[in-house]
């Protein structure tokens, strides 16, 4: 009788066949996954594409957050701030950074210094021609000196030199000689200048002209 039964496959060629397809499915699955990731990456860079192409700058923004981060958070050197005056001494320099503005209104340059057109050794000293005032070694005995000297010359210019000029002449009329001569006026109202802006300095000085008292103060600072 002959058998129904085909010939079987031996056990050894089955498994390998099992094997086989085994691979073969595996290897369809991480192809397609692979298309899949493919796909994604394209449609990702597309994205990108258009983003760019649309002017967005939200990528550009991105891109660029930790560039002007890690700049701001390492400190940059400080600039060398250019002196604002340069008299030839410091300490000279920073007074002069803290009077009022209106002490420049005549446009006085001030040097360290005894001044070149003086007989000899004043504390200070103002030169209408060429409008330069002149603060010398002496005047830096004290704090106080040096203000009252220091604004006392720059209180020439202001009265020389703008339109202040009138009724700055006008507020020390009828007041006391201080200083024979043409610069008497002058001399009254630089001080009267540095009575009104530094009295206590002024005061402490001990070298003013005058003590411009009021009326004479008081017509000053109004003039000022
Ligand atoms: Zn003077």
């Amino acid at each position: 009788m002959r058998s129904s039964a085909r010939p079987g496959l031996s056990p050894t060629v089955r498994r390998l066949a099992l094997v086989a397809l085994t691979l073969l499915v595996a290897a369809g699955a991480l192809l397609g996954a692979q298309t899949m990731i493919a796909g994604k990456d394209l449609a990702r860079a597309n994205a990108g594409a258009l983003d760019r192409s649309a002017g967005t700058t939200t990528t550009t923004t991105k891109v660029a957050a930790p560039v002007s981060t890690s700049t701001t958070t390492t400190p940059a050197p400080v600039a060398a701030v250019a002196p604002a005056y340069a008299t030839g001494n410091a300490q000279l320099d920073a007074l002069l950074g803290t009077l009022p503005a209106m002490l420049f209104a005549g446009g006085a340059h001030v040097h360290y210094g005894y001044n070149p057109l003086d007989s000899c050794c004043h504390a200070g000293g103002y030169n209408p021609e060429p409008n330069e005032a002149w603060i010398g070694p002496s005047a830096f005995s004290n704090a106080a000196k040096l203000t009252y000297v220091t604004v006392h010359e720059l209180g020439h210019s202001v009265h020389v030199k703008t339109s202040r000029n009138a009724a700055l002449t006008a507020a020390v009329a009828g007041a006391p000689v201080v200083r024979a001569g043409q610069w008497d006026d002058s001399e009254k109202v630089a001080d009267c200048i540095a009575w009104v802006l530094y009295p206590a300095e002024t005061a402490a000085s001990g070298i003013t002209y005058w003590s411009c008292p009021d009326p004479w103060r008081s017509r000053v600072a109004a003039a000022l």
